[in-house]
């Protein structure tokens, strides 16, 4: 893998860099992605480099990169113009999937883009996932390098693969074909796998008790992994129905409860576990948090503080619990990935960075 990080700065001096980075951000209330892409932008400028961004935004292709662009305070180009590059260090061209091109990996899409510069800069691991133009292809035509995000990303995220033990992996959330080759991969790697969220609702049916209207992934097909000694099953949850909220042990959920947390009460007893763990990998909210049930994650994020272990969250909507919580700080590492973490977890590797020049360091 070629680093940013590790390239003679003299040697960008005066070049041309296309940056791929994921300015993809829910709002302007929201721009940690934002914060996350300054390093690299900072690092390229400092060297003396032209900078010509790249994003997406949006999922509707016509959105445009304005607004983002206007609170970078970047000039938005609709076409590439080199003279507007003269005249500025940096530059960001609009939404890279109002070309069709993008999402088809359309190769002279990419050729084009990457004919505008010298270098190519991969800092979107939350994109890397994707076989798109600007995250495979750019890169058959250019030197290419994994930027400081994407670095750190690497770096935290592959310590996963031989954890210091015990380590411990956390599952909650709600995407069940996304989790499942996690829990395989990891189940030979790690001390133990704790489910939580919807996942978990899962497990309880296969292990026979009644979930009533839980939120149940009726296509996930987990009969090799229930029942695995090293899986963790809380058995203490928080029950809607039609008389309110009530607290329940999972063998008293009847037809007209509806799970939507995991209780405190029963992680408690994992404590010993959590304050010996070494490594803490934690992906998924343990329940339905935009509704306010949130106990399940704030244990979790206290167990995990009990221990002194590296700990790593990730996942889009456990990072915007873990932000909503105002709880940050106590991590040693917030994935900016959603899908593409649980890719590169279950796979090693991901079509992105495999598109970066491979050369052995
Ligand atoms: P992430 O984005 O962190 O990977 P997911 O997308 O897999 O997480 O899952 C997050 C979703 O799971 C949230 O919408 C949350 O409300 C939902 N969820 C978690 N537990 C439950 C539950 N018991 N019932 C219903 N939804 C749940
Ligand atoms: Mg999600």
């Amino acid at each position: 893998m070629n680093y940013l990080s590790h390239i003679e700065t003299e040697l960008l001096a005066g070049k041309k860099v296309l940056v791929r980075l994921d300015l993809n951000v829910p709002s302007l209330d929201d721009t940690d992605r934002i914060t996350k892409s300054l390093p690299t932008i900072n690092f390229l400028k400092d060297a003396g480099a032209k900078v010509i961004i790249i994003s997406h935004i949006g999922r509707d292709p016509k959105e445009s990169l304005a607004e983002v662009a206007k609170f970078m305070d970047i000039p938005l180009v609709k076409e590439f113009d080199p003279a507007i590059l003269e005249s500025h260090q940096v530059i960001m061209l609009e939404n890279l999937r109002q070309n069709p091109g993008e999402e088809s990996n359309d190769e002279s899409f990419a050729k084009t883009l990457a004919s505008y510069a010298d270098i190519y800069v991969n800092d979107a691991f939350a994109v890397s996932h994707r076989a798109h133009a600007s995250v495979v292809s750019i890169p058959k035509f250019l030197p290419s390098y994994a930027g400081l995000q994407l670095e750190q990303e690497i770096k935290h995220l592959s310590q996963a693969f031989h954890p210091e033990s015990p380590s411990i992996l956390v599952l909650g959330g709600a995407k069940f074909e996304t989790k499942l080759p996690v829990i395989e991969k990891f189940l030979p790697i790690v001390d133990h796998i704790l489910i939580g969220g919807a996942l978990v609702n899962n497990f309880y049916k296969e292990m026979g008790y009644e979930v009533g209207s839980s939120l149940i992934d009726e296509s996930a097909n987990i009969t090799n992994v229930v029942g695995n000694p090293k899986i963790i099953i809380p058995h203490m949850v928080l029950v809607e129905n039609e008389r309110g909220r009530e607290e329940k042990s999972i063998d008293a959920v009847e037809l007209g409860d509806k799970i939507v947390d995991v209780l405190a009460s029963g992680l408690e007893q994992y404590a010993n576990e959590f304050k010996a763990a070494r490594f803490i990998l934690w992906n998924g909210p343990m329940g339905n948090y935009e509704n306010g049930f949130t106990e399940g994650s704030k244990k979790i994020v206290d167990l995990i503080m009990t221990s002194d272990s590296t700990s790593i969250v990730g996942g889009g909507d456990s990072v915007a619990l873990i932000e909503e919580l105002n709880l940050q700080d106590k991590f040693t590492f917030l994935s900016t990935g959603g899908g593409a973490m649980l890719e590169y977890l279950a796979n090693g590797t991901l079509p992105g960075i495999e598109a970066l020049n491979t050369i052995e360091e």
